[in-house]
């Protein structure tokens, strides 16, 4: 089976491009961040105190996620529950970057994206599918951007839904989440040393993704 591997911070576009090469490519997409997210919903629903380790530890013992596939689009099964709806408010992004960080939530959720990935070709994207989850993808992509273009990225998008934005605490909760990801003890979000860096700031998604065809057909040459 052949994986892609897709790291980087909150906003760079990641889930966007992977969808579109996993379309293109016949091959599952496997958003990690919302088994992240899905274990935080369990920890808000429960009242967990995302910084008592032991009760996250106490807690994490009893959830159980599963994912499936409908029309193509990753359903994320808690507890046998569809929690997919639930995933990408703003808070519960908060309470999984609190939560990423504890080995007991980690451990769980690394062996189910192996898993994904021993049974189908796919792309994964996350912040430690190059570094510690897939270290034999045949490519690794750190997709990146300054804060600054992602927090534009973010406002634009809830501004086009009709929503209120902040553009500064937009940008604040980036950087937030940025720091906690890259300064944990397990699995922090890193580059790999065998992954190709692309700065998606001044591309669009087009620009991205053909870039990311050609490294694919590097690969095959
Ligand atoms: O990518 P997304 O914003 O959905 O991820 C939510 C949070 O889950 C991240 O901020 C990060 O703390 C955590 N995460 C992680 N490892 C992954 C994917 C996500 O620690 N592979």
């Amino acid at each position: 089976m052949k994986s892609i591997a897709i790291d980087g911070p909150a906003g760079a576009g990641k889930s966007t491009i992977a969808k579109l090469l996993s379309k293109e490519l016949g091959y599952i997409y496997v958003d990690t961040g919302a088994m992240y997210r899905a274990m935080a919903v369990y920890f808000t629903k429960n009242n967990i105190d995302p910084y008592d380790e032991e009760a996250i530890k106490l807690a994490a013992d009893k959830v159980n996620i599963d994912i499936e596939y409908s029309n193509g689009i990753q359903q994320v099964i808690l507890n046998n529950e569809n929690v997919t709806h639930l995933l990408r408010a703003e808070e519960t992004g908060k309470m999984a970057s609190k939560v990423s960080k504890y080995s007991a939530v980690r451990t769980k959720l690394v062996d189910l994206q192996r898993e994904l990935a021993k049974k189908n070709n796919c792309i994964m994207d996350g912040r430690d599918i190059g570094s510690v989850v897939l270290p034999d993808a045949y490519l690794k992509v750190f997709l990146t951007a300054t804060s600054d273009a992602r927090a534009k990225r973010r406002y634009d998008e809830l501004i086009s839904k009709g929503q209120e934005a902040n553009y500064d605490t937009i940008k604040k909760d980036i950087e937030d989440r940025d720091y906690e990801d890259s300064h944990r003890k397990i699995s922090p979000l890193v580059q790999a040393e065998d992954a190709v860096l692309v700065d998606t700031s001044d591309l669009n998604i087009e620009e991205v993704v053909s870039k990311i065809k050609e490294l694919i057909r590097q690969k095959e040459m």
